[in-house]
Parts: structure tokens; C-alpha cells; sequence
């Protein structure tokens, strides 16, 4: 059976894996991906052959992936989080029709969105969408009618790629739409940076103190609804219950 496993291994450490991308992993001879997602997989599964792509060769790296499989090879590509958010999957299944023997396997992971939530608290209680920040696959204008939607809909916003040594204000116009098309200069936001990684950090803050935030490429940014509010520490976005 010719097999690509597609495997999202969630936010980092061994505590995130589901069982199906352990297992996936556990059966694959070739285990491709990005070097800091290697890094992060390797000390695992050791044995199997890792090939590390940089950014920019993407289609190349799925093209060897597929003819690996299609040699009849088991073979994985690893993305953090969920494979299918922002990473691999979609590009794998656009270039699969050319390997019409090679069955694609998509394994689901624990997307940032929700790995940082559960440690925020609550905040995706209620509708929420997500929106990436980077304007490298996509054209700025497209994220900012996104972002003024998602303003105007009142909906909990997580961005991911808020920010990198080569964006450093894509956060601060982010803010900027949100306050224009009618959030609260007092929004409940919340920030979580490494989450299960090394210097792992959350923060909870205005969203007039988030437009100042100077995030990296390892953070997620939450920005409450109108009803998200604080609970001691947490960051809730009650479901509508009546609690007394
Ligand atoms: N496939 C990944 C997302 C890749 S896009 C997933 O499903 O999580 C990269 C963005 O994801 C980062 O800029 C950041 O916003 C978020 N992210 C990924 N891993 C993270 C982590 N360990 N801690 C905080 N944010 C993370």
C-alpha cells in the first residue's frame, strides 16, 4: 500500500500528539518538514529518515514526499499544530492527482487557535474565526476586508502570523481595523507565545495595549467579542447561560 500521512503534532511537546499522529509516525520510513518541526519530532521517533525543506521549497518537498510514497514507501510530512491550518495538507492533496496510487492520509492535530485557548481560558466559547496575519501567500487586501468582517461580526478574532522579523506592524493595523469598524478600545485580548515549547508565556491586555504588542512568529493573538470579559485570571467568551 503506497501511504503519505499528512500529521499535525500539535502546539510542541509529546503531551499535544493525538494517537492517530503517533501512530502515523511510528509506521513512516521518511518523516519530511520544516527544520524547526523536525527538530521538535526527531528526539521521538528516532530510526527514520528525516528530510528538512526551508521555506520556499515547499512544492518541491511534496513533490519528493508523493514519489517516495509512490516507491512504496511510507511517508509522513509534519506541520506543528494541525496539518490541515495553515500547512501541508492542502498542497499535498493539489499536487496528489498526479500520484493516483498514493493514498493521502490528512491526520488532525491541535490547532494553536485551540491548544492556546485552553490555556487563555475560555475565549472561543462562542463564534469565532481565525485569520492569518502573513502576506506572503495572500494579498494584504484580502486579510484587511477579513479583518473589518470579523470586526463588524463581532466575532472572536485568533491571529496567527502576527508578526516577524520582516512584518513588524501587521498586528498594529490588525488592531487599527478592529477599533475602526467597532470594537472597544477595552476588548478583552490575550496573547500566548510558545505555548508547550520552551518560554512558554500568556499574557491578557487591552486591545488598545495589543495595537503596542510587538509579536513574533510564535504567537497567537486572541481578541475578544463584545461579551468576552475576565475571570480572575481567565479569558472567557461565555456560551449564553444564565449563571447567578
Ligand atoms: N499549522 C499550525 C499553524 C501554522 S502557521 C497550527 O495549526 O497551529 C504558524 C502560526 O501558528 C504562528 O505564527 C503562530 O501564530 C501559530 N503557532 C503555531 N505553533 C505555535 C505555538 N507553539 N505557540 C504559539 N503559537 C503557535
Amino acid at each position: 500500500m503506497k501511504k503519505l500521512y499528512v500529521v499535525g503534532f500539535g502546539p510542541g511537546s509529546m503531551n499535544g500528539y493525538t494517537i492517530e499522529a503517533l501512530n502515523a509516525l511510528e509506521s513512516s520510513e521518511l518523516i519530511y518538514g520544516y527544520k524547526t518541526y523536525i527538530d521538535l519530532v526527531k528526539k521521538n521517533f528516532p530510526g527514520r529518515e528525516y528530510i528538512v525543506s526551508g521555506m520556499h521549497e515547499e512544492k518541491d518537498r511534496c513533490k519528493e514526499a508523493l514519489s517516495k510514497a509512490n516507491e512504496d514507501h511510507t511517508v509522513s510530512i509534519v506541520s506543528s499544530g494541525d496539518a490541515g491550518v495553515y500547512g501541508m495538507a492542502s498542497l499535498i492533496l493539489e499536487m496528489a492527482k498526479d500520484y493516483p496510487e498514493v493514498e493521502i492520509n490528512v491526520v488532525a492535530g491541535v490547532t494553536a487557535a485551540l491548544s492556546g485557548a485552553a490555556r487563555l481560558g475560555s475565549p472561543l466559547g462562542h463564534d469565532f474565526v481565525v485569520i492569518s496575519l502573513s502576506d506572503l501567500l495572500t494579498p494584504w487586501e484580502v486579510i484587511e476586508k477579513r479583518l473589518k468582517a470579523a470586526a463588524v461580526g463581532d466575532f472572536v478574532t485568533v491571529l496567527y502570523n502576527p508578526g516577524s522579523h520582516s512584518r513588524t506592524d501587521a498586528l498594529e493595523k490588525a488592531c487599527e481595523i478592529m477599533l475602526e469598524n467597532g470594537r472597544d478600545k477595552d476588548t478583552v485580548c490575550g496573547i500566548i507565545k510558545n505555548i508547550d515549547r520552551e518560554g512558554q508565556e500568556r499574557h491578557i491586555m487591552t486591545l488598545e495595549k495589543l495595537k503596542d504588542y510587538e509579536a513574533d512568529m510564535l504567537t497567537t493573538v486572541f481578541i475578544g467579542s463584545s461579551t468576552t470579559k475576565l475571570i480572575g485570571e481567565k479569558m472567557v467568551t461565555p456560551r449564553g447561560y444564565k449563571v447567578d
